[in-house]
C-alpha cells in the first residue's frame, strides 16, 4: 500500500494536529517505511541520515504508543551521542507532542544535574539523554526504569565511534528486557551490525537511500590550496560574497576552529555575525551559538564535527570545509547540513596535498568524484612555511605507511641519509633549503599538489578496498 498522506498511519488526533502545523504534507521515505512496522511493534534497525525525517520517524510511534501523561517514571527512552542532537530530538518531542500533556526531559552533560533531577522528580514520560549523563543519574538513584518499554538509539554509528558502547551495555542491563528497540544509523556497518544483533530481536532493516546519497543533491566542488594561510585567504574571499549567507565551516579540531573564528572575527565579518562552536566551549555558549545561527542572526558557524553532529539547520547556503574529516563519514554529515529539504545546497572543501588521499577514501564512499576548480585570482598564494611543509610531508608518509606497511618514508629515509646523528641533524636543519614556493599549477600536479597518490595507486587501491566503508581513516 502506498503511504502518502500521515492520516494512513492511524495516528491520534492530537499528533495529525501537530504533523500538520509543521507543515509536514506527506511522509517522507523512511517515515512511510519504518512507522508501519514501529507501531506493530517491530524492533527496527533503520539506516538513514540526518535530514531524511529519521526523527520524526521513531518519534511518531513513540509518541502514539505512550500517548499521555501516566505515573511518575518514564516509559520511553531516545539515546543520543551529543548534547546538541539531545536537544535537537528533545525539541522535536516539544513539537511533535505540542497537543499531548506529555512530559519529557533531556539529560546531558556538561552542566550540573540539579534542574535535571528536580524535573525527573516531578514525573516524566520520555527521556532523551546522552549515554554517560543517562548513566549517571540511574546510579545516583534518580532514574527509575521499571517502565521502560522503548528504547531508542539514535545516530548508533556515531555513539560507537564515541566510546559510547560500555555505556550503552550497561543502560541495557538495568532496563527491562521486554521493549521494543529502535535503532538509527546514518551507516551500516560491521560494528552497528553486531550492536543490532546484540541488541536488537528479530529487527526489519530499512534503508531509505543507498549510503551517502546526500552527496547528489549537494553540489560539491573542490579548491587544492596549498596551505593554512591560503585557507584563510580563500575563507576571507569566499565569505565575503553576498551568497554566503548563512554558512558552517568545518574543522577538524577545536584548535583549528579557534583561529578561523579569531581570523574572522577580526578581520572580515562583524563579530555578532560569527559564532564557534566545540567541545571546550561552555553548554549555553553551544546552545546560543546554535540559536542565533537557526535564527539567522549569525552569518557564519565555525564547528568541529562533533558539536555540530546532527544539526538540523534550515537553508545553510554554503558549507565550508576547511580541512577534510578523517572519519570519512562526516564528510557526508557535513554536507549534509546543505542541500535539505529539496535546496540545492554547496559544499565547498580545501584540500592541502596532505590530505588528497584522504579525499580520495571519501570518493570513494560517496562513489563520485567531486569536482576541482582552480583557486580564484583574486586568493593570494601564500608560500608555504617550512614547519608546515614538513608537517604535510610526514603526513604523506605516514598514509603511505598505513597501506604499505614495509614502507619506511620518505622523509625519514631523507632525513636518515642525509643527517646521521642527531647532532648533525640540527646542523643540516638549519641548513636546508627553504620552502618551495608552491605553484599554482604545474605539470603532473595540481596546484602544486601532486596528484598521484601517495604510495601509488596498486597500493592503495588494495587496502583502500577493503577499508572502504570502515573507519579506514582513522589513524
Ligand atoms: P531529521 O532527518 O529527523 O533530522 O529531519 C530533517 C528535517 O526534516 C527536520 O527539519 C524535520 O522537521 C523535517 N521533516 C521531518 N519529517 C518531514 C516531513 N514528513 N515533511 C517535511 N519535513 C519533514
Amino acid at each position: 500500500m502506498d503511504i502518502t498522506s500521515f492520516e494512513q498511519f492511524e495516528l491520534n488526533r492530537q499528533l495529525l494536529n501537530a504533523i500538520a502545523e509543521l507543515g509536514y504534507t506527506e511522509p517522507t521515505p523512511i517515515q512511510q517505511k519504518t512507522i508501519p512496522l514501529s507501531l506493530g511493534n517491530h524492533d527496527v534497525l533503520g539506516i538513514a541520515q540526518t535530514g531524511t525525517g529519521k526523527t520524526a520517524a521513531y518519534l511518531l510511534p513513540l509518541l502514539m504508543k505512550i500517548k499521555y501523561a501516566q505515573g511518575s517514571a518514564p516509559r520511553g527512552l531516545i539515546l543520543a551521542p551529543t548534547r546538541e542532537l539531545v536537544l535537537q530530538i528533545n525539541e522535536a518531542v516539544s513539537e511533535l507532542g505540542k497537543y499531548t500533556d506529555l512530559r519529557h526531559l533531556a539529560l546531558y552533560g556538561g552542566l550540573g544535574p540539579k534542574t535535571q533531577i528536580e524535573t525527573l522528580r516531578k514525573g516524566v514520560d520520555l527521556l532523551v539523554a546522552t549515554p554517560g549523563r543517562f548513566m549517571d543519574l540511574y546510579r545516583l538513584g534518580e532514574i527509575v526504569t521499571k517502565d521502560i518499554r522503548t528504547m531508542v538509539l539514535d545516530e548508533a554509528d556515531k555513539m560507537m565511534d564515541m566510546g559510547f558502547m560500555p555505556q550503552i551495555r550497561s543502560i541495557l542491563e538495568v532496563i527491562p528486557t521486554k521493549r521494543q528497540n529502535l535503532l538509527f544509523s546514518a551507516t551500516f556497518g560491521g560494528r552497528v551490525e553486531r550492536l543490532s544483533a546484540e541488541f536488537l530481536e528479530a529487527p526489519i532493516k530499512v534503508e531509505v537511500t543507498p549510503q551517502a546519497s546526500t552527496a547528489e543533491m549537494v553540489n560539491q566542488v573542490l579548491y587544492e590550496v596549498p596551505n593554512f594561510r591560503t585557507k584563510i585567504n580563500m575563507l576571507d574571499y569566499l565569505v565575503s560574497k553576498d551568497a554566503f549567507q548563512r554558512v558552517i565551516i568545518f574543522a577538524r579540531t577545536k584548535g583549528t576552529a579557534e583561529n578561523i573564528y579569531k581570523f574572522l572575527a577580526r578581520k572580515v565579518v562583524e563579530s555578532d555575525k560569527i559564532r564557534v562552536i566545540h567541545a571546550n566551549k561552555g553548554q549555553n555558549t553551544r546552545i546560543n551559538a546554535m540559536d542565533a545561527f537557526k535564527e539567522g542572526n549569525v552569518q557564519i558557524l565555525v564547528a568541529t564535527d562533533v558539536a555540530a553532529r546532527g544539526i538540523d539547520v534550515a537553508q545553510v547556503s554554503h558549507v565550508i570545509n576547511f580541512d577534510l574529516p578523517l572519519i570519512y563519514e562526516d564528510y557526508v554529515h557535513r554536507i549534509g547540513r546543505t542541500g535539505r529539504a529539496n535546496h540545492t545546497g554547496e559544499a565547498i572543501t580545501f584540500l592541502t596535498m596532505a590530505e588528497e588521499y584522504h579525499v580520495q577514501k571519501i570518493e570513494r564512499i560517496i562513489r563520485m568524484t567531486i569536482p576541482r576548480k582552480p583557486l580564484p585570482p583574486e586568493v593570494e598564494v601564500v608560500e608555504t612555511p617550512f614547519d608546515e611543509q614538513q608537517a604535510m610531508l610526514r603526513e604523506i608518509d605516514e598514509q603511505r605507511r598505513k597501506d604499505d606497511p614495509t614502507f619506511l618514508g620518505a622523509f625519514h629515509e631523507k632525513k636518515a641519509k642525509n643527517l646521521p646523528s642527531p647532532k648533525s641533524r640540527l646542523k643540516a636543519k638549519s641548513k636546508l633549503p627553504n620552502t618551495k614556493k608552491t605553484a599554482p599549477s604545474s605539470p603532473g600536479t595540481r596546484s602544486g599538489i601532486p596528484t598521484g597518490r601517495p604510495g601509488g595507486a596498486a597500493g592503495q587501491k588494495g587496502s583502500g578496498q577493503k577499508r572502504s566503508g570502515s573507519r579506514g581513516g582513522r589513524r
